[in-house]
């Protein structure tokens, strides 16, 4: 059904007309190469073997422009400069160029998307938008949300300004939305954390058109809009995206034909941005100072805004060198476009949220680091209490687009992400959607087919997707409900202060919300949150017992480019593991390898850690047959280190983190005045009652 629909046909038209487009790039190109100087780097795209965990954090730890398009034997980086490429170099990691030269593709997709635009008057989206919106497009759109659809949206403007003094600009979309707290489930969608990601303001705000027009004549969006409260800003980072959006419509093929101007395709200024616009740690930027500041692609400016919040931050997948790509910022919700995000989640239940980006095709949901990581509290940080209830959410989710469904650390850590806090502070389920394959910002038609699907997923899309979410966002059963009596008129308050671990210490986190008493005989229904945090609840791990069961130390020096073997004999049957750890004083790079000697002489590896200089190596190999192994030291350094190395058989045992159980503060104020107050413990899929027969006017 797709293949026949106009997206798709007016692309195929315009990809014709860019084969000759690139021809004359080609031509162009080759004069054009003769005058660029030195530091004339070709912003690129390139695919990083990473075939082990090791190699994924030996990358993290170079500062590059890793994107979120990864699978577990690769990272795809974006190089801004030849200092990139040589750091890669330095490191050892082999790649493949995979787009060779990003502005040139940019060119291309403007013109793709010129043509297109040309050629539609209306496109299949539910705005019937074809081209990419710029800042003030969003503005616009929003501002026409509300203005035509009187008692459905209303504005929403976020508790504060970008760090340039920009208003984040958001909508409510419900049945009588003007009756504010009336307890409803909200669901909250975020997009353009990251400013290159287009696409994912766009689908945030189709979302907000598709509602609108399906409401009172699509009966399931009708439903669900009198069922919950929906939150929709799209476009959090504006300060980067108006740079990157402005700067990346600008790249133009036609420019180059005639000569001369390579230097359009060779700065690429903010087209990849991808942080916000913190010039200085501490200080507002000076007007015009973010876009003056013109490192490579501007990408060493700024905080990543999807490392600062709270939960978790300062940990592993976050750099704290301000020029990196995923600088956390100098301390946990240090800029104001993240305060704003927790503030209006932090004031309301919401049941669910996606937060949009882009791009490689994933659902990603907490944690967004491995459950055998150690976390601030000095346990294994586990999996999501709620794991299996988000992993079958993000499966029904996925199934309508075509992603991959998996764990935030299954691409790598992260951490000090939206859904890690949101989740584990507010309790509401939390999912980070990587749109389309294979570009930040493709031409124009693919955001399309993304947002309504295509091919086998034609008429499902992420559209059916953000339908399934706002569903579970109004499913009791998912969340938790109080109700009960209160004298009609009277505020009802849920309020809980408590603390957030990172990995810079715990910081004070409130979550304070409200709701109105209309009923006139007293009756109230609120949606809500569990009362206890996912952050505090009981969670599984398992570690090796204190005391090897039988253990040896061997120590000794290895040449340069040789190995040497030792032997260690399991005697005890039935162990769970047998650990053997290589420790060496000096920063060299040595590998260790375990056999299992055969009858005939022969050796099986059963276990090898090859990581890169700097990192100590360990194998476990779970439930060793009894026999000999043979440990072999590889050392490919220059220089001939004495190592340790260490084995030990040992039993596994499983650790719980006790559970804490928290309450919320349920209060009931009569203007302004609190009159009645109690501690409400509540579950997920729990509804408890609470009456206020005490809170009466005076
Ligand atoms: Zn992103």
């Amino acid at each position: 059904m797709h293949s026949s629909s106009p997206g798709l046909g007016r692309l195929r038209a315009a990809v014709a007309t860019l084969a000759v487009a690139a021809l004359v790039f080609a031509a162009a190109g080759a004069g054009a190469q003769a005058v660029t100087t030195d530091d004339a780097f070709p912003v690129q795209l390139v695919t990083v073997d990473t075939p082990t965990r090791d190699h994924k954090d030996v990358l993290n730890d170079l500062g590059l422009d890793l994107t979120e398009h990864a699978g577990h034997d690769y990272v795809e980086v974006v190089l801004h400069s030849a200092a990139d490429e040589e750091a890669l170099r330095d490191s050892g990691l082999t790649w493949d160029v995979r787009i060779p030269d990003l502005m040139l593709l940019e060119a291309r997709n403007n013109q793709v998307n010129r043509e297109f635009s040309a050629a539609t008057v209306t496109s299949p989206l539910p705005s019937g938008r074809d081209s990419y919106r710029r800042l003030e497009d969003y503005n616009t759109d929003l501002e026409a949300l509300v203005d035509g659809n009187p008692g459905l949206v209303r504005p929403i403007t976020l508790s504060r300004t970008s760090l340039e003094g920009k208003p984040i600009h958001g909508i409510e979309i419900a049945a009588d939305v003007d009756t504010t707290e009336d307890g409803r489930p909200t669901f909250a969608m975020f997009g353009l954390h990251h400013a290159r990601e287009w696409p994912s303001g766009e689908h945030s705000i189709e979302f907000a058109f598709d509602l609108v027009n399906g409401y009172g004549s699509d009966q399931r969006i009708t439903d669900l809009l009198q069922r919950t409260r929906v939150i929709v800003v799209p476009v959090v980072n504006v300060d980067g995206f108006e740079k990157s959006v402005n700067d990346g419509l600008l790249v133009d093929l036609r420019e180059l034909d005639g000569g001369g101007t390579a230097s359009i395709l060779g700065t690429p200024n903010n087209a990849y941005k991808r942080k916000n616009c913190r010039v200085v740690d501490g200080q507002e930027p000076l007007p015009g100072s973010c876009d003056a500041a013109k490192s490579p692609g501007s990408f060493g400016v700024g905080v990543d805004l999807n490392r600062n919040y709270g939960a978790f931050w300062g940990g592993p997948g976050a750099s704290d060198v301000f020029a990196d790509p995923t600088y956390r910022g100098a301390a946990h919700f240090s800029e104001p476009e993240t305060q704003a995000v927790r503030e209006l989640v932090a004031s309301r239940h919401v049941t669910t949220l996606i937060t949009n980006h882009t791009f490689s095709n994933l659902v990603l949901r907490p944690n967004g680091v491995a459950p055998d990581t150690i976390g601030p509290d000095g346990y294994p940080v586990g999996d999501a209490p709620d794991e299996q209830a988000m992993k079958d959410l993000g499966a029904r989710m996925a199934a309508q687009n075509g992603y991959t469904n998996q764990h935030g650390w299954e691409l790598y850590d992260t951490t000090g992400t939206t859904e890690d806090w949101s989740y584990n502070v507010t309790g509401g389920f939390g999912y980070t959607f990587e749109i389309g394959p294979d570009e930040f910002h493709p031409p124009y038609p693919e955001v399309i087919d993304e947002y309504l699907g295509a091919g086998e997923y034609a008429g499902k899309g992420n559209r059916e997707a953000f339908l399934i979410a706002l569903e579970n966002a109004a499913d009791a059963t998912t969340h938790s409900v109080v109700a009960g009596k209160a004298p009609a008129g009277a505020t009802l308050r849920l309020k809980r202060t408590s603390p957030t671990t990172s990995w810079d210490g715990s910081f004070q986190d409130t979550v304070d919300t409200t709701m109105t008493v209309a009923d006139s005989r007293g009756r109230y229904t609120w949606h809500i949150n569990p009362s206890t945090r996912p952050l505090v609840q009981a969670r599984q791990y398992r570690v090796l017992s204190g005391e090897p069961i039988e253990s040896a130390e061997y120590s000794g020096t290895t040449p340069p480019l040789t190995h040497t073997d030792q032997e260690f004999t399991v005697t005890h049957a039935g162990a769970d593991a047998l650990e053997v750890k290589l420790d060496w004083p000096t920063p060299d790079d040595m590998d260790l390898y375990v056999y299992r000697a055969n009858a005939d002489g022969s050796l099986t590896e059963v276990g090898s850690s090859t990581s890169f200089v700097l990192s100590k190596e360990r194998v476990l190999v779970q439930a060793p047959d009894p026999g000999t192994y043979v440990l072999r030291v590889e050392n490919f350094a220059s220089a001939t280190p004495t190592w340790t190395l260490t084995a030990g058989v040992y039993d596994m045992v499983d650790g719980t983190v006790p559970a804490l159980i928290e309450a919320w503060t349920m209060s009931c104020e009569v203007n302004g005045d609190v009159r009645e107050q109690k501690a409400l413990i509540v579950d997920r899929g729990q509804r408890v009652k609470a009456d206020f027969s005490k809170c009466r006017g005076r």
